[in-house]
């Protein structure tokens, strides 16, 4: 069983007189920054030098600083920018301001666990990984609850090193929610391997069959995509709220004994998990993790590509269409954090 932690585990107090500077002000960043000062932390916000978020931080309240001055300043410096880019921002900017004692933070170990970032002996590392979008935290804390979230102290070189962690998760509200134990080394790779298999790639591409399947057997593309496309929120919404089997009381019998008779014609049991425990085992030697830090390298060919591909399909574009003309059109609170 997993250990967890709950607010009554963490004690916020902890923080007193330490300097938090949160590096990025995306998804995540937006949401640590200002749920720490909300919850009566100390908090200043590293950016680039005409960062167009600068204005933004600062009239939320925020102090701003260069990404050198914030890590210098701050006694734990948490890394919120994209993970491709933190291992040569961490050498220019982060690392030569770093004194023994200060704690280093992540939200996710990509960085750490494939030894991009190799911070020095003197100072704690930890993870605080909310375990949902940025804007979620920040929407949750600000309603009172939270999103769980993952901890890990990679390394513990002033003995509190936990402590700070979990102080910080009460601070962003992930206490309320629950807390998990875990390693960088676990996190890192489950996390990959779920968006891999099953979040992203998998999701993204089972659409897409079902989605070109209809189409291409005559069906209309608006047809296809509310439900191929469109509805898989509605089932995912009733699973999250109760597990598969609420799904299956509030779908209809019908739907029920198709999923039973169907499901494994299209994912193959025995086969699908070969192919995901070759996913995985790309994951734990680093194959995939070395192909990512060289199409970054390599000015990002094969990903600008697959983007610009990805846009011009059809259901993309029939979903852009419908969207736009429901009469609450186009979400408004998405994460267009662009980089
Ligand atoms: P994001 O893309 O939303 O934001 C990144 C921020 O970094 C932006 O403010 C951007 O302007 C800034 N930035 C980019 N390059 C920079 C540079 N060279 N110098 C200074 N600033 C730069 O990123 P995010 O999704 O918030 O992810 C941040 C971290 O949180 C990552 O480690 C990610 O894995 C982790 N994480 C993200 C989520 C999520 O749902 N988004 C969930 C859990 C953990
Ligand atoms: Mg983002």
């Amino acid at each position: 069983m997993a250990k967890m932690y709950y607010e009554k585990d963490c004690d916020l107090k902890v923080l007193d007189g330490k300097k938090i500077a949160i590096i990025g002000y995306g998804s995540q960043g937006h949401a640590h920054a200002l749920n720490l000062k909300d919850s009566g932390c100390n908090v200043c916000v590293g950016l680039r030098e005409g960062s167009k978020r600068w204005a933004e931080a600062e009239k939320a309240g925020l102090a701003v600083k260069s990404v050198a001055d914030a890590a210098k300043w701050g006694d734990i410096v948490m890394i919120l920018i994209n993970d491709e880019v933190q291992a040569e921002v961490y050498k220019r900017d982060i690392e030569p301001n770093l004194e023994e004692g200060n704690a280093l933070a992540f939200a996710h170990g990509f960085n750490i666990r494939y030894q991009q970032i190799v911070p020095p002996k003197g100072v704690d590392v930890f993870m605080a990984a909310p375990k949902g979008p940025g804007h979620t935290v920040r929407s949750t804390y600000v309603a009172g609850k939270g999103v769980p979230c993952l901890v890990a102290v990679e390394q513990d070189a002033t003995g509190k090193a936990y402590q700070v962690a979990l102080a910080y998760i009460a601070g962003i509200g992930g206490a309320r929610a629950g807390v998990m134990e875990t390693t960088f080394h676990d996190e890192t790779e489950t996390d990959l391997f779920g968006e891999q298999t099953v979040l992203c790639g998998g999701v993204v591409d089972l659409m897409r069959c079902g989605f070109e399947t209809l189409v291409e057997a005559g069906y209309e593309p608006e047809n296809a995509y509310f439900e191929c496309i469109h509805e898989l929120k509605l089932i995912v919404d009733l699973i999250n709220k109760g597990g598969i089997g609420m799904m299956n009381y509030s779908i209809s019998d019908t739907a029920e004994f198709g999923e039973y008779v169907s499901g494994p014609r299209v994912i193959p049991h025995e086969e699908t998990k070969a192919r995901m425990r070759a996913v995985l085992s790309d994951i734990q030697d680093g194959t995939f993790a070395g192909k990512w830090i060289a199409e970054n390298k390599n000015g990002r060919t094969f990903f600008n590509s697959k983007r610009a591909q990805l846009a011009k399909h059809q259901m993309e574009v029939v979903g852009a269409q419908l969207r736009k003309n429901m009469i609450w059109g186009d979400d408004q609170d998405m994460d267009t954090a662009s980089n």
